[in-house]
């Protein structure tokens, strides 16, 4: 199975039915299971062997999904979510706790940006945020002895920007943190960031490995072989878990003691798993995901042209145009950019607006990366609130549309823009 190439694995892997059983990874809607005699369950418990007892912990459905990312991420252990918020939250606090900092890239999605400044400062967890295209020598400087993680997103929403993996994993290697990078946008078919040093991937698994907007989720991948012990700052790893009868993750799980942690202290306590059918819609999406991010490509790239050499676009952000600034990075790190796009409209934000406003196969929608085009208008939308002098300091100028472009045929997709600018 480990030899099977992307696409097949994106099909094939996961769920592997025995003799008579369902060819369809069943969606086992149960909390509960039943078993012959006490041992049995205490031994679970115990975690001294595999097996499911309660679905807040762990359920054949979300199992085989699970099992299905890792090999796509090409990591040893996966944890579901019931969101992509949840799954960045928990990558963070299964290693850093109140007194604990952690660096992260500038630009992150919104919702990230808020978990991080409003919402783990509250839990005694210090986030701060720097340049994406820092120096190897500059974020050094950052690091103090209490941080315990870096965090980038592989290709950031809506700035996107390409996180720069090389030099954000030296410098956590050496200081011996590891690497945790958000890859929602690229998925695994176009990045994998245990490649280029990531220790941790996460995911929004509601963005295109759903890819229809069905359901939303989250899940993180450990790469496996990141040094605990050496590193010696992780002290709830490596040392004695009195809630499990002082079970040592890197001792007794030495092979995936991240993901072991992450299930039974976060999962368990905290209640953030994902439910069967989310794992099982996640799963279908899966399985058309190398064909779908072909496409979502192809047209970003197509639309992005089209509006570059439109006369009313004032502006286009697409890394996979050959003159945008990310190229050499996209070149380096990613086999595509990816389906989401940015552009202004000439005559600023109410411009932009309006073309929005006059589109009729892309629909307004609070959400990106599904088969059908969607935009929104940060300014007016999102992030009404703010006024146009903090909306440029979030990076989203007051004419900024974001575009998730669809699989539907390009030269629809290319006439409903077409015929919206005409409108200004
Ligand atoms: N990470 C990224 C890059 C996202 O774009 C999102 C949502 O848009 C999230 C995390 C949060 O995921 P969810 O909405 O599934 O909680």
């Amino acid at each position: 199975m480990k030899n099977w190439k992307f696409a097949t694995q994106t099909i094939q892997a996961g769920y592997e039915p025995k003799d008579g059983e369902p060819r369809i990874l069943p969606i086992v809607q149960s909390t509960t299971f039943k078993y012959d005699n006490a041992q049995s369950v205490a031994d679970l418990f115990d975690l001294k062997r595999e097996g499911f007892f309660y679905s807040r912990l762990a359920n054949p459905t979300v199992d085989a999904f699970e099992r299905k990312m890792a090999v796509l991420e090409k990591g040893v252990a996966a944890v579901a979510f019931n969101a992509g918020q949840a799954a960045n939250a928990f990558a963070i606090m299964n290693i850093a706790q109140a007194g604990d900092h952690v660096l992260a890239t500038g630009g992150l999605y919104g919702g990230t940006v808020s978990l991080f400044t409003n919402t783990l400062s509250k839990y005694g967890i210090e986030v701060s945020f720097f340049d994406t295209n820092i120096s190897a020598d500059e974020l050094a400087k950052l690091v103090r002895p209490n941080t315990k993680a870096i965090f980038a997103e592989s290709l950031a929403n809506p700035a996107l920007i390409v996180a720069d993996f090389e030099v954000y994993s030296q410098v956590a290697h050496a200081n011996g943190i590891p690497l945790i990078i958000d890859n929602t946008f690229p998925t695994p078919f176009l990045c994998n960031p245990f490649d280029f040093g990531a220790d941790i991937v996460t995911h929004s698994t509601t963005k295109y490995i759903d890819g229809h907007a069905t359901s939303v989720g989250g899940i993180v991948i450990e790469k496996g072989g990141f040094d605990w012990v050496s590193s010696g700052k992780f002290p709830g790893m490596t040392e004695p878990d009195e809630s499990y009868h002082g079970l040592i993750y890197t001792k007794d799980f030495a092979a995936c003691p991240f993901s072991v942690k992450l299930r039974v202290q976060a999962v368990r306590d905290m209640g953030v798993s994902m439910a069967p059918l989310n794992a099982f819609l996640a799963n279908l999406g899966l399985e058309t995901l190398h064909v779908r991010m072909e496409r979502h490509n192809e047209n970003a790239l197509k639309l992005a042209e089209f509006l570059r050499n439109h006369p009313k676009v004032a502006w286009v952000n697409y890394p996979g145009l050959s003159d945008s600034v990310e190229q050499p990075k996209v070149k380096k790190y990613l086999r595509g950019a990816s389906g989401v796009l940015t552009f202004g409209a000439k005559g600023g934000r109410e411009a932009s607006e309006k073309v929005m406003n006059s589109l009729k196969l892309a629909a307004i929608v609070v959400h990106v990366a599904d088969v059908r085009t969607g935009v929104l208008h940060p300014a007016s939308m999102t992030h009404r609130q703010l006024k146009d002098s903090e909306l440029i300091a979030a990076g989203i100028t007051p004419d900024l549309v974001r575009v998730s472009v669809g699989i539907e045929d390009i030269d629809d997709i290319i006439a409903d823009f077409d015929q919206a600018l005409a409108l200004i």
